[in-house]
């Protein structure tokens, strides 16, 4: 599956906000955002007329971006919302937020998204005892997400398993010890922790 490979701090610097790409890194005093919050580029900081449009595709492109995902990928997350009951909106963000590499993340199995969907392809993530390397798969209640028994002895898991992990969401269980956990409840609108107005991306979208 295609994915972004270029400099990452970028896209928070373009988008303004950060959007926590680089682990550890976007908490300490390195983030770039900190060190340099503007624009990239050689007119970073030109005037811009915000138009609705530009206002709304950065809207979509910030979401985009926070979740490492394509533009193929992310309209198929808003078509299927549109499908389904609800605002269009809510229902997207959820979508995306049951995927397996961001309940990896959001467990701090991994330290950014893109380090938990490694981890996923790689083959160390199991959902309900069975190997899934699907970064894309949508997890379900009840579900229990685990190392792979095999791979718990890995020098990266057993440093996991002695550390404290923290902002644990409270529709999500993981324990260090035995390195699984369960998706307690499915999440709602208001467990997305990124601040994304959806209203603008499906505005956007429905033109
Ligand atoms: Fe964004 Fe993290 Fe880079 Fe800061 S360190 S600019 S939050 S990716």
């Amino acid at each position: 599956m295609a994915r972004y490979t270029g400099p990452v701090c970028k896209l928070c610097r373009r988008e303004g906000t950060k959007l926590f790409l680089k682990g550890d890194r976007c908490f300490s005093k390195n983030c770039a955002l900190e060190k340099r919050p503007t624009p990239p580029g050689q007119h970073g900081l030109g005037r811009k007329k915000a138009s609705a449009f530009r206002i709304q595709l950065r809207e979509k492109q910030k979401a985009k971006r926070a979740y490492g995902l394509m533009e193929k990928q992310f309209h198929r997350y808003y078509e299927m919302a549109e499908r389904m009951r609800g605002a269009t909106g809510d229902n997207m963000l959820v979508l995306i937020e049951r995927r397996l590499d961001n309940i990896v993340f959001r467990m701090g199995i991994g330290s950014s998204r893109a380090q938990a969907r490694q981890l996923v392809n790689h083959g160390h993530i199991t959902v309900n005892d069975k190997p899934v390397n699907i970064a894309s798969y949508l997890v379900k209640a009840g579900d229990t997400i685990a190392v792979k028994e095999t791979h718990k002895d890995k020098a990266f898991f057993v440093e996991l398993k002695n550390s404290k992990i923290s902002n644990l969401p409270k529709w999500l269980k993981f324990d260090t010890a035995t390195l699984s956990g369960q998706v307690v409840e499915l999440p709602t609108r208001e467990d997305v922790d990124l601040s994304i107005a959806d209203h603008m991306i499906v505005e956007l979208y429905s033109k």
